[in-house]
């Protein structure tokens, strides 16, 4: 039953028909073995999975080479190939309400972000890699008088790309984006957890007029479907996003089956440093939206707060009222807008982490527990007084919980800053632009932001982590050119 009967956005999940099976060669395939899905929002069990076998896998390769060899994806002029990435946007935005309902149903993102944001994200990004198609190339490089030297730029081939449950829909965007802009076939592994947004976004691109066998989804887990596509001779580069533990077992796979070129966006434990003279309100409100989009769920999540120690108490007391102010629902209600736990597994591993930290002498400021509430909800939760070896600071949480500690001086604040394993994101808050320009050159991360946190809607700045956090970059133009293969040539005259 819905709650709020007035809204225009709010949805019944079952009313809304789920893509079935994967989506190759412009079509879709169901496959046998399954894997049980439930509603994040109140544990129900409302679809399965299937899981691709090494053969599926194959075949969703074999189609997308056939389509690489038997129409102009790769070699048409650039800005066909643009135009038509261009018209997929467009259809994103018109079926942003179907798109939306997808994803906001099987992920954790209420229907209102869902499509405010995740959608019209993704149609931008897209938008923005079909901008490079024809305006990106190679070089032509200075040699003696008797040469001609340059730099020519190719597509790989077949790209093999794995997404998280957290974004799929960006997610997708991210992978997608660059791409096929640059001229691959792509072959995309959503999350096991989260498939019927990307498998509607595949199929609007092949309704955009994108050739079939140019985008296709296969689904399943990460052993035996993720594992596949990796290990596939095929599959010319991988772009991955997900955790730092799959990260290591893609490069061990990589390592075993054959070399092949990789992007890795990894896991983080990004801090967020206030100095005394930041504005506190505006700090406090930016620190509190830090962990509270998708309940912590985002691989950015500013999850240690460290403050020097004159303002610890008012940032403390700040944040927690921004944190305690949420409205709680099931995401396919359009008030909602604080999000489930993707899954009770996740949700016991957040918690076992929290009572693993208060059980070593952190103290619970607020949260610290389920909430009281169908499916998968756990309370803001801030902890305070931390052993420096607190699990609370060396794991990833992924869920809606920060840390607080102290610092005395600018040092000592890089020193807690600097996580040893992770550096994707940081957060910056001060009044002294001398101090911000030192801070973002002490602090190791991928990202840092001064004054805000979170990524706007710039896509031109590159996003991917430091330390186990990533290799190579996602957005930018980075992404775009590692999207092309570089050959030099040299004639001789
Ligand atoms: P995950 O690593 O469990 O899974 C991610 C994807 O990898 C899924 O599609 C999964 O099926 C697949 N996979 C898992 N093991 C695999 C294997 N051995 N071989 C091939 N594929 C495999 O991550 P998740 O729980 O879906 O997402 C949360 C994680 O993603 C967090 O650690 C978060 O920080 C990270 N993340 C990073 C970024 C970034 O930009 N750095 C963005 C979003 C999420």
């Amino acid at each position: 039953m819905l709650r709020n009967q007035n809204s225009t956005i709010s949805f019944d999940p079952a009313d809304v028909d789920l893509p079935k099976g994967h989506w190759i060669d412009g079509a879709y395939v169901d496959d046998r073995e399954h894997i049980e899905l439930r509603y994040p929002s109140n544990g129900a069990t409302y679809a399965a999975c299937p899981i691709a076998d090494p053969g599926m896998v194959d075949r969703a390769v074999q189609s997308a080479k056939h389509a690489l060899k038997t129409s102009q994806w790769a070699t048409c002029r650039p800005r066909e190939r643009a135009q038509l990435l261009q018209r997929w946007a467009d259809l994103m935005e018109e079926e942003s309400e179907r798109l939306g309902q997808l994803e906001a149903l099987a992920s954790t993102r209420p229907i209102s972000q869902a499509i405010s944001v995740d959608v019209a994200v993704t149609a931008e990004q897209i938008r923005f890699f079909a901008e490079f198609a024809d305006k990106e190339g190679g070089d032509v490089v200075p040699t003696d008088g008797n040469h001609l030297g340059m730099i020519l730029t190719e597509p790989y081939g077949i790209v093999g790309a794995i997404t998280p449950w957290n974004v799929p829909l960006s997610m997708a965007g991210w992978k997608l984006g660059p791409a096929l802009a640059a001229g691959n076939a792509v072959v995309l592994k959503p999350s096991e957890m989260t498939p019927f947004s990307t498998l509607y976004l595949a199929e609007l691109a092949t309704r955009a007029g994108i050739p079939s066998g140019i985008v296709n989804i296969v689904l399943g887990d990460g052993p035996t479907t993720g594992a596949s596509l990796v290990g596939h001779s095929d599959i010319a580069k991988i772009s991955f996003t997900g955790s730092t533990v799959a990260g290591g077992a893609i490069l061990k796979r990589i390592a075993d089956t054959g070399i092949k070129p990789m992007t890795l966006e990894l896991g983080g434990k990004s801090p967020q440093v206030v100095f005394r003279s930041a504005d506190i309100e505006r700090t406090a409100t930016a620190i509190a939206r830090g962990i509270q989009v998708n309940a912590g769920q985002t691989c950015v999540a500013g999850s240690r707060i460290i403050v020097q120690e004159s303002v610890a108490p008012e940032i403390l007391e700040r944040v927690t009222t921004k944190l305690s102010d949420y409205r709680i629902g099931a995401t396919w209600v359009d008030d909602t807008n604080y999000s489930p736990i993707i899954s009770e597994t996740q949700l016991q591993r957040i918690d076992g982490i929290v009572k693993a930290a208060i059980a070593k002498g952190a103290s619970c400021a607020i949260g610290g527990k389920q909430l009281d509430h169908p499916g998968y909800f756990y309370e803001p939760t801030i902890l305070t007084n931390l052993d420096s070896s607190s699990p609370a600071l060396s794991n990833e949480i992924f869920g809606p919980v920060v840390t607080i500690q102290t610092f005395v001086d600018e040092e000592e604040a890089y020193e807690l800053a600097n996580h040893p394993t992770f550096g994707l994101a940081a957060g910056v808050y001060s009044s002294d632009l001398k101090e911000c320009l030192r801070a973002t050159k002490r602090i190791e991360a991928g990202t840092v932001w001064v004054n805000r946190y979170g990524r706007s809607r710039d896509h031109i700045l590159p996003t991917g982590g430091f330390k186990a956090s990533g290799i190579g970059k996602d957005l930018g133009r980075e992404a775009y050119k590692s999207s092309r293969r570089q050959k030099s040539v040299l004639i001789e005259h």
